[in-house]
């Protein structure tokens, strides 16, 4: 019988050990590389610990799935999670700590008893979360709309964490692309002593972009799900012959693809790769294809997809 594999990395959950644990690396003279995730990992995680692996001498993954940037009609409750299977997967992968700050990240709010524990300025509680880091145009538009309060959440939990882990680098997935412009502009505008890397989406053999959501998909709806990558393949392939150039019109092709599939669009938007300003040219620049559609759940309610594709070349 195989024998069942013990968990040796460290984990960390107090803030303060987590940043012993930095300054002890550096004070040996290693650079520490950083890669922030909600857990349940999959190999598109894991080809960021690569990545870090690249860029730095000891590698701190953290699993955290951050309150603040869901809203009280989202996923929070049923994102999924398996930290015993997390934990293998990064000792396998070379990372030298995971960093596991469950309900220790927020001052503690008694009685906030959604789950959440952060109970923000309009609540009128006198012990309120005030602080927020909002990159103020980055975070309008594309998953801003339906998601007001994303990245707010997503800006101000990765400075804390940034504040905690103090790393020399930070890994993001392009899977997130307006997270990580966002996060490479908030880097940039408020000095954070931390290069930004964005690495390229991974995907499943038959193209759909690999998610920690896929695994709420009903079977019908993974397969209709791959009308996303498709309907980009498509775009990608209409603008690198010139047979469509119009961002209004591969929009609207893209659009009417994934809802024959079943799918409810949330957005499909062309905008410039590097500042995400809207396009009407695909082809004058570097364009962003980003869409995000729901598809029915397994269990209830819906899932909300991400994808992208870049029609020309990347930014830096
Ligand atoms: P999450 O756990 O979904 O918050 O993601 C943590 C990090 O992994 C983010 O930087 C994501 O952009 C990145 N990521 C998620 N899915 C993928 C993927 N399919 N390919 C590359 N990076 C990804």
């Amino acid at each position: 019988m195989a024998e069942q594999q013990q968990v040796t990395i460290p984990v960390i959950t107090k803030k303060d050990e987590m940043r012993a644990f930095s300054r002890k690396q550096k004070l040996a003279g290693k650079t520490v590389a950083f890669v922030p995730t909600m857990g349940y990992l999959h190999e598109g995680h894991l080809s960021l610990i690569e990545a870090a692996k690249s860029h730095a001498d000891v590698v701190v993954a953290s699993i955290y799935v951050n309150p603040t940037q869901f809203s009280a009609n989202e996923d929070f409750d049923v994102y999924p999670r398996n930290p015993d299977s997390d934990r293998l997967q990064l000792q396998a992968a070379g990372c030298a700590a995971v960093f596991e700050p469950e309900g220790s990240l927020y001052h503690q709010v008694p009685g906030a008893g959604d789950g959440s524990n952060v109970v923000g300025r309009e609540s009128g509680h006198p012990d309120s979360h005030e602080t927020w880091v909002t990159v103020e145009r980055l975070q309008q538009g594309l998953c801003g709309v339906s998601r007001p309060h994303f990245f707010r959440g997503v800006a101000t939990v990765v400075t804390k964490l940034f504040h905690i882990v103090e790393p020399d680098v930070a890994v993001f997935g392009q899977k997130d692309y307006q997270q990580w412009r966002l996060i490479t502009r908030m880097v940039r505008d408020l000095d954070f002593p931390i290069s930004i890397i964005g690495m390229p989406i991974c995907r499943e053999n038959d193209g759909l972009a690999m998610s920690s959501r896929n695994a709420r998909l009903s079977p019908e709806s993974r397969a209709n799900a791959l009308s996303i990558s498709q309907a980009m393949a498509w775009a990608q392939q209409a603008v690198a012959q010139r047979q469509a150039t119009s961002a209004a019109a591969i929009a609207a092709e893209v659009r009417q693809r994934i809802t024959a599939a079943g799918g409810e669009v949330d957005y499909v938007q062309l905008r410039d790769a590097d500042n995400l300003h809207e396009v009407a040219d695909a082809a004058a620049q570097a364009t962003l294809l980003a869409v995000a559609a729901w598809f029915p759940a397994k269990d209830r309610g819906t899932v909300r997809l991400i994808d992208n594709m870049v029609l020309g070349q990347l930014p830096s």
